[in-house]
C-alpha cells in the first residue's frame, strides 16, 4: 500500500511539496507543454519497501533501491506519528510517465533538482546512486 497524498506528507513539508510542484510544472511546461509533473510518492507501507528492496536481491529484476528503512515510510521509529518525510515527483508526458532512461527524459529530472532544493529539500539526484524523483524532508531522523 502507499499514497500520492500531500495529505500523508509530514505538516511541515505538505505546502512546501505543494507549492514545488506548482513551481515545477511551470518551470517544465514553459517551454514543453505536454510535460507534467505529478506526485507519484508519499508514503509506502514497510511491507511494500521490504518488496522494493527483495526485488534484484533475493527476488528477480533491477535494484530499485538501496534501503529498507525510506523516509516514506512511516513505521519507523523516527517517524512515530504516520507522517511520511519523502516525496516521489514524476515528470509526464501527454500523460505518460517518464522513467528517465535517456538523456532528454533524464534532462526534465535534473531541471527539477534544484527547484526542489530551494524549498529545502534533500534531492536524491545528489546521491552517490541517484534516485532523481526522490526529495525528502532535511534531518528528518533526528528532528522532529
Ligand atoms: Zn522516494
Amino acid at each position: 500500500m502507499s499514497s500520492r497524498d500531500l495529505k500523508d506528507l509530514h505538516a511541515s513539508i505538505r505546502h512546501l511539496a505543494e507549492q514545488f510542484i506548482a513551481e515545477a510544472n511551470l518551470a517544465l511546461k514553459q517551454n514543453n507543454p505536454s510535460i507534467e509533473v505529478r506526485l507519484i510518492c508519499t508514503w509506502r507501507a514497510q511491507a511494500q519497501q521490504d518488496e522494493l528492496y527483495a526485488q534484484g536481491r533475493t527476488k528477480p529484476g533491477k535494484k530499485v533501491t538501496w534501503t529498507k528503512s525510506s523516509a516514506h515510510n512511516t513505521d519507523l521509529p523516527e517517524t512515530p506519528h504516520g507522517d511520511a518525510e519523502a516525496l516521489d515527483v514524476g515528470v509526464f508526458e501527454n500523460g505518460k510517465y517518464l522513467q528517465g532512461n535517456n538523456a532528454r527524459e533524464l534532462g526534465f529530472y535534473l531541471s527539477l533538482g534544484p527547484i526542489g532544493e530551494r524549498f529545502g529539500f534533500v534531492w536524491g539526484g545528489r546521491w552517490k546512486t541517484p534516485d532523481y524523483p526522490h526529495y525528502e524532508r532535511k534531518n528528518w531522523r533526528t528532528e522532529r
